[in-house]
């Protein structure tokens, strides 16, 4: 990592004792002077908040949009997607983890991309959109931001894959720079989220309800991991949520799960189980439901169409 290019960061105030508050997640984590918070990738030098992940993109790769997963956004086009190291979750069936549990290394060098080399790399690949996605887009948010900013004046679409967890004060910076964003929701209790992510539920409820008031195209997706997060009860308290406060044409996708990382407590999601969860959606007049990461989907839209 290259010291010069550290990036002051934005959204921390100033503690006692040289400690700094992080204000980007709802962590509000408190930094002592040479630590970084939760995610890995907010470090307090000397009583400053720096991004360590600012410009040190490690996954940069072109993607159809579909896989993202959006279906109702610039169907058929393909987006130029980046994510970092870290994450301000602590997801133990994460299927990412060799990304979201990383960490730069003081020693070792990263290739430094400046937002207008993400941008010029889009434009060379021919992609109508950037995605900020891979681990965690809310702790690399001043890199997202200065990227979005030099792409809308390029032409080019801002997409967040994120899992929501943002405080409102950042959401305000962020969001409104996003043309679409695909959220992933982990499952819908409070005990599920400190249980199996070690975080809450409600700020991921406050940022999808933010960003769809300022009228951002919005899908929502969620893993579904047998016995713990597809309860009868626990599905009609998410469609009654999505119903009630962000609209019933609202996009959903379904996706199964595989064990990974710390949790192997659950069998591989079968197919059926998705299948069912998205008639049962249907049944209840969702009309834009979606199975994922099972080998067909009879419900996806036609790209002609
Ligand atoms: S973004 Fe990182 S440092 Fe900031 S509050 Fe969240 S986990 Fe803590």
């Amino acid at each position: 990592m290259n010291q010069a290019n550290l990036h002051k960061a934005l959204w921390w105030t100033s503690e006692d004792n040289g400690f700094v508050k992080c204000g980007l997640c709802p962590r509000y984590c408190r930094i002592a002077d040479g630590k970084t918070g939760f995610c890995a990738v907010r470090k307090n030098e000397e009583g400053v908040l720096y991004s360590l992940s600012y410009g040190y993109p490690v996954a940069l790769q072109i993607d159809p949009i579909e896989k993202k997963p959006l279906y109702h956004f610039m169907r058929g086009t393909r987006t130029f997607s980046l994510g970092t190291l870290g994450c301000n979750l602590y997801c133990i069936f994460c299927q990412n983890h060799h990304l979201s549990r990383g960490y730069y290394l003081e020693k070792r060098r990263y290739e430094y991309y400046s937002s207008e080399k993400i941008v010029e790399l889009t434009l060379r690949h021919g992609c109508q959109s950037i995605s900020y996605t891979y681990s965690e887009p809310t702790i690399f948010g001043e890199y997202v931001m200065d990227i979005a900013r030099l792409a809308r004046e390029a032409g080019l679409k801002n997409i967040l894959v994120s899992n929501g967890y943002m405080t409102l004060e950042a959401a305000k910076d962020i969001a409104p720079l996003m043309d679409a964003a695909n959220i992933d929701m982990k499952g819908f209790s409070e005990d599920f989220y400190m249980e199996m992510t070690k975080a809450h539920l409600q700020p991921v409820l406050d940022f999808c309800e933010y960003y769809n008031s300022i009228g951002g195209h919005l899908e929502l997706a969620n893993l579904i991991i047998p016995g713990k997060n597809d309860s009868p009860e626990m599905l009609d308290a998410y469609l009654n949520w999505v119903e009630s406060k962000l609209g019933i044409e609202t996009p959903l996708h379904f996706t199964a799960y595989h064990p990974d990382f710390e949790y192997d407590a659950s069998p591989r999601t079968p197919a059926p189980l998705i299948y069912s969860i998205q008639e049962y959606a249907v049944s209840r007049g969702f009309p834009h439901v979606y199975a994922g990461n099972v080998f067909f989907d009879p419900r996806m839209p036609d790209l002609k169409a």
